[in-house]
């Protein structure tokens, strides 16, 4: 195996808690801080320990979006990853931007960087899509591999544990192939300072989805974004037959 191609969105930072524009297009994200999607960290990690364990050559970091996705590269390099890729989408383009648009460029540059991996996170925490993994291995026409537990190399080509619902499921797949980062995949290693400063000398190419032959015209329009309900007061009983009075009072039993 040669290549990792990994995508490396810049997300909202977990921690932070996110209010609607007053004109409800959207969500304010001047001055509020921004990470990596946390399950990037995780799709990371794993491609640089498969490069620790000599079994990839390369880990190519990929960010869609503004200017700023640069810091969540500059991330991934400090984290371990050998170069970086921003493809530049901003403004109101950025913020019509979809899985699809975001799959059709990731499967491009896997095609022209001869990428033998995609590890993509399993979902971006702002729009939780969890499609982008899965459209990129349609595109590209490769078998998939989401929601990793655990991937191993075999001479054949990749054992995966995936995470399903009440269990585990393990899979076999030939390279190449796209996978999507659990979270139990691993844990993800803090950028050390001096990986920081080593990080800002790693190569970083910008280009456009217009060099790459992507058209990312908007396929929807956002026609509001609302605040979620404002949970109601709960109010305290005394006792089990006051709350089932209570219960009976409100037609709920
Ligand atoms: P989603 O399908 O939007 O939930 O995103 C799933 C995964 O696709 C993310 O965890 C990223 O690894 C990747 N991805 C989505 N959007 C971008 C982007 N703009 N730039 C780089 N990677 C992305």
């Amino acid at each position: 195996m040669s290549r990792v191609l990994v995508g490396v969105k810049r997300v909202i930072d977990y921690a932070v808690k996110v209010r609607v524009k007053p004109d409800k297009t959207g969500v304010v994200t001047e001055g509020v801080k921004h990470s990596m999607n946390p399950f990037d960290e995780i799709a990371v990690e794993e491609a640089i320990k498969l490069k620790e364990k000599k079994i990839a050559t390369e880990v190519i970091a990929v960010s869609v979006g503004p200017t700023q996705s640069q810091e969540v590269i500059r991330t991934a390099l400090a984290m371990g990853a050998d170069r970086g890729v921003h493809v530049e989408v901003s403004g109101k383009d950025y913020d019509l931007l979809q899985p699809i648009h975001v799959s059709k460029i990731l499967a491009k540059l896997a095609l022209d960087e001869k990428a033998d991996l995609v590890i993509l996170g399993k979902q971006a925490i702002d729009d939780d899509s969890n499609q982008t993994a899965q459209m990129t291995a349609a595109v590209l026409d490769w078998p998939q591999g989401t929601f990793c537990n655990k991937v191993e190399k075999t001479d054949a080509g990749l054992t995966i544990t995936r995470e399903i619902d009440g269990g585990l499921e393990v899979i076999k797949t030939k390279i190449p192939a796209v996978l999507s980062a659990d979270l139990r995949l691993n844990t993800p290693r803090y950028a050390t300072l001096p990986n920081i400063m080593k990080a800002k000398k790693k190569p970083l190419k910008k280009i456009t989805p217009k060099d790459l032959g992507v058209d990312t015209a908007p396929r929807i329009e956002v026609v509001s974004v609302e605040e979620p309900p404002v949970r109601q007061a709960g109010a305290v009983v005394p006792d089990v037959d006051t709350l089932v009075g209570k219960l009976k009072e409100g037609g709920h039993i």
